[in-house]
C-alpha cells in the first residue's frame, strides 16, 4: 500500500539490512498474469522479463530499492514490448518518487553536486534527471499565446560566452535559452518559438537593450514586432556619460574624487555623506553638475504623460547636443538613433526590471555551482529558475499533512 502498487503487482520478499542500512523490496506478479501492451492497451500475457533495479525512497534512513522482473508482452499486432513498471519512467534507475524529490530539491535551489552528495548518488545521475523533466516539459508548453517578449543575456564563463533568454512579458517565465548573442539568436528563437506552437507574426513587442545584432535580427525574423528599448538600459547609457565627464573633470578638480555614486545614484538613495556632496555641487559650474542635470532631464522623460514625452524628449536633446560636453552628446547621438524605441515604452509599458532580477538568480545559481561546465547544464538549470514549467511528477510529500 505505503508503494502504491496495484494488482497483479504484489511484494514477494523483503530483505532488510541494518548494518549496511539497506531496505530491499522484490516486485513480482503471478505466473499466467495479463499486461496491456503499451502501444494498444490490449491485454496480452507475458511471455518473459527483463530483470531490473530502482532506488527508492529512503525508508528512515535506510537506503532502498526496488527489484523486480518487468514483464515482456507479445502483441498480435505490435509484436514483443517491455511493460513499463507503473512506479518508474522507462529506462530509469530511479522510482518516480525519488525523481520528484530531486526535482523538488533543484526547484528550490540545491545544486546538483549538493544533491549528489545527500542522496548518495552520482552528480552525473542526478543531470540526467534533471534535463529529463526540463526537456519533457518544455516538449508540451504552448507558445501560442506569446505576444511580448523580453531578451536579456548572461554570462556562463568568463571571457565571452554568453547565453541569451527569451521571456514571455505576461507570464513572466523564461521560454526559451540560447548560447551566444548575435542576430542568429533571435532566429533561433523564432524557430524554437514555432516549434511550441508559436506564430512569429502574433509577436508585437520586444524589449531588448540597444544591441546592434537584436534590433537587426527582429526587424529580419518579427515584421510585427515593435522594439521598447528597455528604460534601465537608456539611463545607463547617460549614467556612463556623466561618469565620463566626471573622470575627465576630477584630474583638475579633487573635490570629484570617489564622488561617482553621488552623481550615478538617484537623491532619495544617497547616503548622508554623499547629500552633503550633492547638495554643495549639485547647482554648482563643474561640468559634472551640468552632465547629471541633463541626465535628470533624462530620467524625467518616463514621468511625462505620453502626449508630452516627445516634446520632452526633443528639448533634452537639444540640450544635450549644445553642452559641449563630449560623452553626453555621443549619448544623445545613441539615443536619437534609437528614437522610436524609446518612445515606445509609452504605448507598451515593458521593461526588463523582472529579468534582470532572473538573471541575478541565475548568477546565484551558478556561483553556488561554482560555474556549469557546459551551455547545455547552464540552460538547464535556467529553465529549473524561471522557466515555470510542470514537470508532472508525484508529489511528494516528506511530512505528513494532517487532515481530520
Ligand atoms: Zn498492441
Amino acid at each position: 500500500m505505503a508503494l502504491g502498487i496495484s494488482e497483479p503487482w504484489q511484494v514477494v520478499k523483503i530483505e532488510f539490512n541494518a548494518e549496511s542500512h539497506r531496505l530491499d523490496l522484490y516486485l513480482d506478479f503471478p505466473e499466467g498474469s495479463n499486461f496491456p501492451c503499451p502501444v494498444c492497451g490490449k491485454s496480452c500475457l507475458a511471455y518473459d522479463t527483463d530483470e531490473r533495479s530502482w532506488r527508492h525512497l529512503n525508508f528512515f534512513e535506510h537506503l532502498t530499492y526496488l527489484h523486480a522482473r518487468l514483464p515482456r508482452v507479445k502483441c498480435d499486432e505490435h509484436g514483443v514490448k517491455t511493460v513499463g513498471a507503473p512506479w518508474a519512467r522507462p529506462g530509469a534507475g530511479f522510482t518516480l518518487l525519488f525523481e520528484a524529490l530531486i526535482m523538488t530539491f533543484a526547484k528550490n535551489g540545491m545544486t546538483p553536486k549538493a544533491i549528489s552528495r545527500l542522496v548518495g548518488e552520482h552528480d552525473t545521475r542526478i543531470w540526467r534527471v534533471l534535463e529529463h523533466y526540463v526537456e519533457a516539459s518544455r516538449a508540451k508548453e504552448d507558445f501560442s499565446p506569446v505576444s511580448m517578449v523580453g531578451v536579456d543575456e548572461t554570462s556562463r564563463a568568463k571571457g565571452h560566452t554568453y547565453v541569451t533568454l527569451f521571456a514571455d512579458m505576461e507570464k513572466h517565465k523564461v521560454i526559451f535559452t540560447t548560447e551566444g548573442k548575435d542576430h542568429t539568436t533571435i532566429e533561433n528563437f523564432r524557430q524554437d518559438l514555432e516549434e511550441h506552437g508559436g506564430d512569429a507574426l502574433k509577436i508585437t513587442d520586444f524589449s531588448i537593450d540597444m544591441s546592434k545584432a537584436f534590433i537587426k535580427g527582429i526587424g529580419e525574423k518579427f515584421e510585427n514586432a515593435a522594439i521598447t528599448f528597455d528604460k534601465f538600459h537608456v539611463i545607463k547609457i547617460i549614467n556612463d556619460a556623466v561618469d565620463k565627464v566626471r573622470r575627465a573633470e576630477q584630474k583638475l578638480c579633487p573635490e570629484l574624487k570617489r564622488t561617482r555614486y553621488v552623481w550615478l545614484k538617484n537623491e532619495e538613495n544617497h547616503t548622508d555623506s554623499q547629500r552633503e556632496i550633492y547638495e554643495e555641487l549639485k547647482d554648482s559650474t563643474l561640468k559634472t553638475a551640468r552632465a547629471c542635470r541633463i541626465k535628470d532631464m533624462l530620467q524625467k522623460l518616463y514621468e511625462r504623460p505620453a502626449e508630452d514625452a516627445p516634446a520632452h524628449l526633443k528639448r533634452w536633446y537639444f540640450w544635450a547636443t549644445h553642452s559641449r560636453l563630449t560623452p553626453i552628446i555621443k549619448a544623445a547621438k545613441t539615443i536619437k538613433v534609437h528614437w522610436d524605441g524609446v518612445m515606445r515604452w509609452f504605448e507598451s509599458g515593458l521593461n526588463n526590471g523582472f529579468m534582470e532580477g532572473i538573471n541575478s538568480l541565475v548568477q546565484a545559481a551558478k556561483a553556488r555551482a561554482r560555474g556549469y561546465r557546459s551551455t547545455k547544464k547552464m540552460k538547464v538549470m535556467i529553465y529549473l529558475i524561471a522557466g515555470k514549467l510542470n514537470f508532472d511528477l508525484p508529489r511528494v510529500m516528506p511530512y505528513a499533512t494532517h487532515t481530520k
